[in-house]
Order: structure tokens, then sequence, then C-alpha cells
């Protein structure tokens, strides 16, 4: 691979509480981006797989300009309010786990964002869940089972094409017509890891894999008059969302499991419970030991009026995150959030009250492979160094593997 750098000077200073929003943006600028990083004098630094052409670099130019001008014009800066902070707890370890998870065989990458998760990893993934599935049963959820797709049509109506384009997922299959599957069979092969075949033999997309696990709650009750208020649930799933060059380490995955507790009533009764099932997970992440802070978030919409939309959540305190300690890079890492959606779901799904009025919604989700990679980055990869609530209860004996 070309170390050929691109540099871009965007116009003006780009705020501070977007800098890490915008380098993470650049990735789907174009193919060719490998990384992004910025200097100090928040210069742009692009390594491209290979040289831009004179032509490419002036429409990659504009592509950089117009993404930073959506965010920078469309964004306030937040207002951080911290609701817990734990960040201090002191902890053993500060070396970046992935190192030795790698070189002692615990963990396999597979592809682009993909691990495939020895015993140890797998073990406490195992262990989070199930403890997660109590803290949603303690809630009052019963537990749900989803498919890992979401029908093309309900994410239209959800308006995620055009919020979160970037990071989607299909599912498509071979159409049923004997002579294309004939021709797929005999010409099918994998160039450069791609895979290569006559494409008029795919079908349409009539799914998406499901970037979370709550969308299919709201899918089962579409249409439906509660019986109940509040309707809870708890479910785990495997979401996707590629997040390009981002991806990276056990931190971010294409592929990864998402445990959540969904609630959908009347918003007094969400919100209450909201509250409820946060002070639990509260006391869950302290049990684990965990240095963490919980405080407000917004999500990262992409191309459609990021700012207004983030400064929604914001200013309406929709979106909290529980933020891991990262002692190996001096950062923190979300590795759960919370969510008050209002009626948005009851709306668009008509899930309507007993009074005929559209119910609320809200969930909390914690991402296992990355409350795993928090806690190993904290505790470090030696089971005896970890706290007696993550130790004990596992049933499994994680076998080492001796490195191959
Ligand atoms: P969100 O719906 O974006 O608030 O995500 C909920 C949780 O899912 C996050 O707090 C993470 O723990 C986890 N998560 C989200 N995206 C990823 C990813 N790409 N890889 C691993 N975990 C993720
Ligand atoms: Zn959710």
């Amino acid at each position: 691979m070309s170390d050929d750098i691109h540099k871009l000077r965007p116009d003006g200073m780009l705020p501070s509480f977007l800098r890490d929003e915008i380098v993470a943006k650049m990735a789907y600028l174009d193919e060719n981006v490998a990384s992004v990083t910025q200097d100090a004098s928040g210069e742009l630094h692009f390594r491209m797989r290979r040289p831009l052409t004179e032509s490419e670099t002036e429409t990659f130019n504009q592509r950089a300009n117009r993404v930073i001008h959506t965010l920078v014009s469309t964004s306030r800066a937040p207002r951080i309010t911290i609701i817990e902070d734990y960040l201090d707890r002191p902890v053993p370890h500060a070396d970046n786990p992935m190192n030795t998870l790698l070189a002692e065989g615990e963990i396999v990458q597979t592809g682009h964002g993909l691990y495939a998760l020895g015993p140890l990893v797998a073990g406490l993934c195992h262990e989070l869940e199930s403890r997660l599935f109590q803290l949603g049963r303690s809630q009052g959820a019963t537990p749900y089972r989803f498919p890992p797709m979401l029908p093309a049509t309900y994410l239209e109506k959800i308006k995620y094409f055009k919020n979160f384009p970037h990071s989607l997922s299909f599912a498509v299959h071979l159409r049923e017509n004997l002579d294309l599957i004939e021709r797929f069979a005999a010409e099918a092969r994998c160039q450069h890891d791609v895979l290569t075949f006559p494409t008029e033999s795919l079908s349409g997309i009539r799914q998406v894999l499901a970037p979370t696990v709550c969308h299919n709650f709201y899918l089962f009750l579409a249409n439906r008059i509660l019986p109940r208020d509040p309707m809870v649930a708890t479910a785990h799933g495997t979401c996707f969302r590629h997040e390009s060059i981002n991806l990276d380490t056990l931190e971010r995955l294409w592929g990864f499991s998402m445990w959540e507790v969904i609630f959908v009533g009347s918003a007094t009764r969400v919100q209450a419970a909201l509250e409820q099932a946060t002070r639990a997970s509260s006391a869950l992440m302290q049990e684990f030991g965990l240095a963490y802070r919980l405080e407000n978030a917004s999500d990262p919409f992409f191309i459609n009026d990021f700012g207004s939309q983030s400064s929604f959540q914001n200013i309406f305190d929709l979106k909290f995150e529980f933020r891991a300690k990262l002692p190996f890079k001096q950062t923190t890492l979300a590795v759960g959030s919370r969510n008050y959606h209002q009626d948005f779901f009851g709306r668009q799904l008509q899930i309507t009250l007993p009074d005929g009025s559209p119910a609320h919604s809200g969930c909390i989700g914690f991402g296992l492979e990355r409350l795993a990679f928090a806690l190993l980055a904290q505790y470090g990869t030696q089971r005896d160094a970890w706290p007696d609530s993550l130790r004990t209860p596992i049933t499994m004996n994680p076998e080492r593997l001796s490195s191959r």
C-alpha cells in the first residue's frame, strides 16, 4: 500500500467538541481513505490507499468541506451533564488488552471489524449478558428473541436511511433463477478478498441487518393497542454497523452483541421505568468495579441535519451514555446508552395506548464486547486480577489457549 498523504486545511477552525465527529465522518468521503488524523493546527491528514488525481482531489476536497460545513453550521456546543462520575475509581491495569488477547490466541480476527472470541472473552461476555438479563427481569421485563434483520420498509418509515445511511449493511440472496444460480456457481471467485460474480444474480434488498435490538420490538407492537403500560422486553441480538476505517479492535465492530431492556407505554411510566433501570444499571456497573461516567450524549446523525437533531437530543436529555475509562489511551468509551424516543415510534408504527394516544418508548442497551473490552482494559486479561463479581460466577473454565 502506498503511503500517500493528502492534507486539507478546513476553512476556519473546527470547534473542539466536533473534532472527533468530523475525523470519524471523513472515513466515508472516498474508498481510498485508509486513515484520518488531525494535527494540532487543525489540518486534516488523510492517508490514501493510492494518490488522488488532480480532478479527484478537487471532488475530494469539496466532499470534505461539505461534511465539515454541514456539521459546523448545524451544531451547537453540547451541554454536558454528568450524572455520575466514577472515572477515578482505581483500576489495576494500564495496557491495551488487544495485544495480549491477540498474542495469546484468546481472540482471532476473522475479517474487518470481526473477531472470534475464545473462552476467556466469550465467558466474560456470557457472564455480563446473564447479569444484564437478570437486571431486565428485575425491571419487570419478559424475554423476547428477534431476527438479526429488519424490513427495509420499516427502516424507510422511521427515516433511518436519511439519518444513518453510512453504516448500513444489507441482506441479499441469489435470485430464484436456475440459469443465474448455475452462472454464479461457475463464475463466483474471490479477488483480493472481494467476491466477484455476475451482479444480476442478486435479489433486491428487502431486509437490512439490524443496527440495534429495540427496533424489532417496535415492529412487534406495530398497529396494536398496548395491553399493559408499560410493556417491558429484554432481548439480546447481533447488531451490525459498518463503521468503515473506524472499525478498530473490540472497541468498534462491524457485528457485535447488544443486550437491551425496552419500555413502551405512557410518557410518565416509560420515563419512570427508564430512571429506575438506569439506577439498576449503575449499581451493576459498580458491582463490576467499572471506572465509568454517566453523562448526556447525542447520536452521530450524519447527512441529514446532524446538528439540529443532536442538539434536540441534547436539550431534551433524550440520550445518556455509560462511558468507561480506557486507561491505556486516557479516553472513555461508550459501553451502554439510555434512550428516550418520546412518541416517535408510537406515531410511526401506530402503537397506541388504550386512550388512543401514541405510545412513548425508551431503552437501555449495553454492547457486550465493548463492556468486556473496557473491563479487560481496566483489569487485564488474568482472571485472578478481576473483581470477585466477575470472577466467581463464571462456571465455565476458560482454558487459556497457547499462542498460535
Ligand atoms: P447506541 O445505540 O449507538 O447508543 O449503542 C448502544 C451500545 O452498543 C453502545 O453503548 C456500545 O456499547 C454498543 N455499540 C455501538 N456501536 C458499536 C460497535 N460498532 N461495536 C461494538 N459495540 C458497539
Ligand atoms: Zn434501543
